[in-house]
């Protein structure tokens, strides 16, 4: 490894602890009784050992009271992971003016390495073990940094989160290395076998390295995906953390759509480690809300890359290949899977989009809402499968009289939106009758049978005044649309005039 001219007066040191276990962790000759004596010389450690050993996450067959016996039971691969986490963990959160900065990278680090642990087993026990250990030990240059100074450091990272400066070329700005290579040169005279370093360097994103034997090339698949993880589950960029991590599983072997499942087990795996090691995984984003992060931040990417400003480097770097992921999962998570036509997730963020549009230009938007009349008949008389049919027609019947600057989605079930710009109420009924004549025209046909079908329609405009104004519209259209219900089917109602607060759904008009 090369030795890199760093800035740092005096290179950070490990817990003595931590030193003396990551010997043992690198010599396979080493008795597991050094592990006790290791131990030993600290109490409030013993303690937490036998709470991990007795708890679900390591859940061994019986009861243990006695430190020797659980390390025994244990076993070398799964003790001194633990150990190594119980000692970092305590010198991660013993400065409490900075508590909060600290159990951030903590539990960022434990993520990782769970990521890593998780993935490892695909490979069996050892790797599991070892996937563990080098993610872990992947995130202690980060936490040496915070050591050297809290408040340095994290004006780094806070100028990385809001900037455009990558956090790794701030840190080589500041100190001459990046916190990946701090870890490196840290851990290089640690005793820490060679697969394990490769497995690191690895991690940086210039560092040329020619794994030694085939464990090390797992482990090092292995810890690029679990770095992957980390940084979709932990960081503020959760868009590009969701490419590298389908990236990397493809490197892996592993088929990218099992990210959730994986995604899952860390967070399961997690949610058991909480007490043992100081970690509150709930402050981690729910699955659902960095879903819809990743695609918005994707979703920005994809429309800057046409105008080549404010990319990360990481896409620009396999500029074609990624972008055309990038389009792909945009497009994969924005697509309703029967109809083809945008879904309700890609609604929701251009309703919120076009709110904020019309709010900065003071121009009007409007929002259609369309629900198939007396559908759960139809699919009783006809089946489902004419069910699924008449909803394809139907999106396409929508989507063919919609102008391209409209968007169309289905929202649900039977039922459809569209949101349109500029959107003036006198033009409002013309709109809605395009859309439900459209409909009411089709000769859908299913196994030889006509099928006639209608739908009814609800519409609201108005004026953004407030970032919610979008969803009380939708309210409004969707107030309207039942209206329509109430007084026949097969009919437009528009909201009768600028949303105001208060604004009464009788006072709706309705066409035939
Ligand atoms: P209304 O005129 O009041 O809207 O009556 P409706 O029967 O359409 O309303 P309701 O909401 O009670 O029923 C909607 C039905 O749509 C329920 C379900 O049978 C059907 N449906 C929803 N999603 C799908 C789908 O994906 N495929 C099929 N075939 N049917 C669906
Ligand atoms: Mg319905
Ligand atoms: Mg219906």
């Amino acid at each position: 490894m090369p030795n890199r001219k760093h800035k740092l007066t005096r290179l950070p040191s490990l817990p003595t602890i931590a030193i003396e276990i990551l010997q043992v962790f690198g010599d396979p000759d080493a008795p597991i009784q050094r592990v006790a004596e290791i131990v030993q010389a600290d109490p409030a450690m013993v303690s937490k050992i036998l709470k991990a050993a007795n708890s679900s996450r390591f859940g061994l067959a019986r009861e243990v009271a006695d430190l020797r016996q659980a390390i025994a039971l244990m076993g070398k691969a799964k003790i001194t992971p633990i150990v190594l986490s119980f000692s970092l963990a305590s010198e991660s959160i013993e400065d409490e003016e900075h508590a909060a900065h600290f159990q951030r990278f903590w539990l960022r680090s434990f993520t990782q390495a769970t990521a890593g642990e998780v993935l490892g087993q695909r490979f069996g026990p050892a790797v599991a073990s070892e996937g563990f250990t080098v993610n872990l030990l992947a995130g202690i240059g980060q936490l040496a940094l915070l050591k050297n100074g809290v408040e340095q450091y994290m004006g780094l990272v806070d100028r990385a989160t809001e900037g455009e400066t990558p956090l790794d070329e701030l840190e080589q700005e500041a100190y001459g290395l990046t916190n990946k290579e701090l870890s490196l040169e840290m851990l290089e005279t640690s005793g820490l076998p060679d697969r394990c370093l490769e497995a690191i360097g690895g991690l940086l994103p210039d560092e040329e390295v020619t794994p030694s034997s085939e464990e090390a090339v797992a482990l090092g698949k292995v810890a690029r995906v679990a770095d992957a993880f980390a940084r979709f589950l932990c960081d503020s960029d959760p868009g590009i953390g969701m490419i590298l991590v389908q990236e990397r599983l493809k490197e892996l072997n592993v088929d990218p759509e099992l990210m959730n499942d994986i995604q899952t087990e860390i967070r399961e795996k997690l949610a058991e480690s909480a007490s043992l090691f100081n970690i509150d995984p709930s402050s981690l984003p729910e699955p659902e809300e960095l879903l819809e992060d990743a695609m918005d931040q994707l979703a920005t990417f994809t429309q800057s890359m046409d105008e080549s400003r404010s990319v990360p480097n990481e896409l620009l770097a396999e500029n074609g290949r990624l972008k055309q992921q990038v389009e792909d999962l945009v497009k994969q998570t924005s697509t309703d899977g029967l109809t083809g036509i945008a879904n309700r997730a890609f609604f929701d963020r251009r309703l919120m989009e076009l709110t904020q549009h019309c709010r900065r230009r003071e121009s009007s938007m409007g929002v259609v809402v369309i629900d198939i009349d007396r559908f759960k008949s139809v699919n009783d008389t006809y089946g489902h499968q004419a069910g699924d049919h008449i909803l394809k027609q139907v999106a396409q019947a929508l989507e063919g009289v919609t102008r391209d600057d409209e968007t169309i989605a289905r929202y649900g079930g039977e039922e459809f939106c569209v949101l349109l710009e500029d959107a003036q109420l006198e033009g409002m009924t013309i709109v809605g009758e395009r859309l439900r004549s459209a409909v009411e025209r089709l000769p859908i046909v299913f196994e030889g049978q006509s099928i006639p079908i209608t739908i009814s329609v609800g519409i609201a405009t108005g004026t953004p005044d407030s970032k919610d104004f979008g969803l009380r519209l939708f309210a409004e259209a969707d107030a309207a649309l039942y209206q329509a219900k109430q007084t026949g089917r097969n009919k437009v109602v528009v909201a009768a005039g600028d949303l105001t607060p208060g604004s009464q759904v009788d006072e709706l008009q309705t066409t035939d």
